[in-house]
């Protein structure tokens, strides 16, 4: 939406230059005008005592949607070492691409990074279009976001996917920027729609509350972040081979407006929730911080390893790191111990995925017995040492 002045209405009474938020508004020979950084917002519009100002519908280009093909999923990769959520992005792309009946396909960007490229062929891309350069060798947003929206531009992929890590999250509102399309954050669920095969992307919205379907209709690509453990990895078939594209990398001065000065690993520990088998998680039913000490015990005792709720960061009990939920890790373990946890909504969307879940809670009604497999109703005090002593014997 963009506005414009009707001369021979205006009066130049200023009114509109007081009120327009953005201070986009000069008067010149008596005359409203409208400076480049107008926003649309409609603010003048309404304001203007003589209805100078009057809404423009800007006509775009009808993008054309059959030009578009292929599925690409953006292959993250870190000091040489493609990130995890990459191969389970190609196992959702690959029924993706199947269902669209097109070609599933890596980006890879990095220095000294084609070794990496067979890796990606065995685990399911047909083609792999690889940008290797010493500006890509850590990630920035200008470096990354300009070569991947030139090949975007070159190649039209119709759906674009990238993990919902620190990376992802930047590189893929950006791109969708450059690409004047949409992006679907954090999606929990990705489906071909079967009659117009347009993707169909689920996500939590609402604090969680309810899950909203997204479509993008009239752009392409169509973008989606999803989250680190919330799709099944792709089957690793050793030796399969694909096509390698070379990307064209070229940096002109001022294309890239940040430096990397120093890498500085967070310290403590680091946990990596994403991929544990065994996770026993505590909440605030624990009482205490404390309690964190018999979940460790459990824990080390079946090779796994502890996460709490959400309520126990806030409460400074644990760090972020180590919580499960929507707005903490997405967990897919084998087993979830979920220790004094009642099963909110925002919980449950962080570990409903696992194999098994065994929900250990003192009031038969909590919302986590709805989920689990196993459920049982006590005092984690008395049920936890329980179980150690079982397995201690
Ligand atoms: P409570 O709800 O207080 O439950 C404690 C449970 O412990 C109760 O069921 C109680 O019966 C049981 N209990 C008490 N004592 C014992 C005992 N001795 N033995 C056994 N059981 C006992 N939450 C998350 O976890 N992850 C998120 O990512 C997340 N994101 C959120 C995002 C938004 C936008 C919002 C609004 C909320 C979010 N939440 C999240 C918070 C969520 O709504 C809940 O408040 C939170 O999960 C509750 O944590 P809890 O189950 O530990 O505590
Ligand atoms: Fe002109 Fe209306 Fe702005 Fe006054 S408020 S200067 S009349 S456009
Ligand atoms: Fe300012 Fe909004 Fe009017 Fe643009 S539309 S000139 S931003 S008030």
């Amino acid at each position: 939406m963009a506005v414009r002045v009707i001369k021979e209405k205006c009066k130049g009474c200023t009114k509109c230059v007081k009120n327009c938020p953005f201070s986009a508004i000069t008067i010149e020979n008596k005359i409203a005008e409208i400076g480049s950084s107008c926003t649309g917002c409609g603010v003048c519009v309404k304001n203007c005592p003589f209805g100078a100002i009057e809404k423009v519908e800007e006509k775009k280009a009808a993008v054309d949607l059959s030009s578009y093909k292929g599925v690409w999923v953006f292959a993250e990769q870190r000091g040489g070492k493609i990130m995890p959520v990459v191969i389970e992005l190609l196992g959702e792309g690959k029924k993706l691409a199947k269902e669209v009946g097109s070609e599933l396909c890596a980006v890879l960007c990095g220095k000294n990074v084609s070794g990496l490229a067979d890796e990606l062929f065995a685990y399911g891309a047909d083609k792999v279009y690889i940008a290797d350069n010493e500006e890509l060798e850590n990630y920035r947003t200008d470096a990354y976001s300009k070569v991947i929206f030139e090949a975007i531009t070159k190649y039209r992929p119709e759906i674009v996917l990238l993990g919902a890590t620190h990376i992802g999250r930047d590189l893929g509102p950006c791109l969708a920027v450059k690409c004047s399309t949409g992006l679907t954050a954090d999606c929990t669920k990705l489906e071909i729609d079967p009659d117009d095969k347009k993707i169909k992307q689920t996500r939590p919205a609402f604090g969680g509350n309810l899950m909203a379907t997204i479509v993008c209709p009239n752009n392409r690509p169509q973008m989606s972040t999803v989250r680190p453990g919330v799709m099944d990895k792709a089957s690793y078939e050793k030796g399969r081979r694909g096509k390698l594209v070379k990307l064209d990398v070229e940096f002109r001065k001022g294309d890239i407006r940040t430096k990397v000065i120093d890498i500085v690993k967070k310290s403590g520990d680091i946990v990596s929730l994403t991929d544990a088998d065994i996770i026993v998680a505590g909440g605030m039913g624990l009482g205490n911080q404390e309690g964190f000490k018999l979940l460790n015990r459990l824990a080390d005792k079946l090779g796994g390893t502890i996460a709490a709720s959400r309520a126990c960061v806030d409460a400074g009990w644990i760090d972020h790191s180590y919580q499960v939920g929507q707005t903490g890790t997405t967990v897919k373990p084998k087993i979830y111990f979920a220790c004094g946890i009642s099963g909110a909504i925002q919980h449950l969307a962080g570990m409903q995925n696992s194999d098994y879940i065994v929900a250990i809670n003192k009031n038969e009604n909590a919302p986590i017995f709805e989920v689990a497999d196993y459920g049982i109703v006590g005092d984690l005090y008395q049920v936890i040492p329980a179980i150690l002593e079982e397995l201690e014997v």
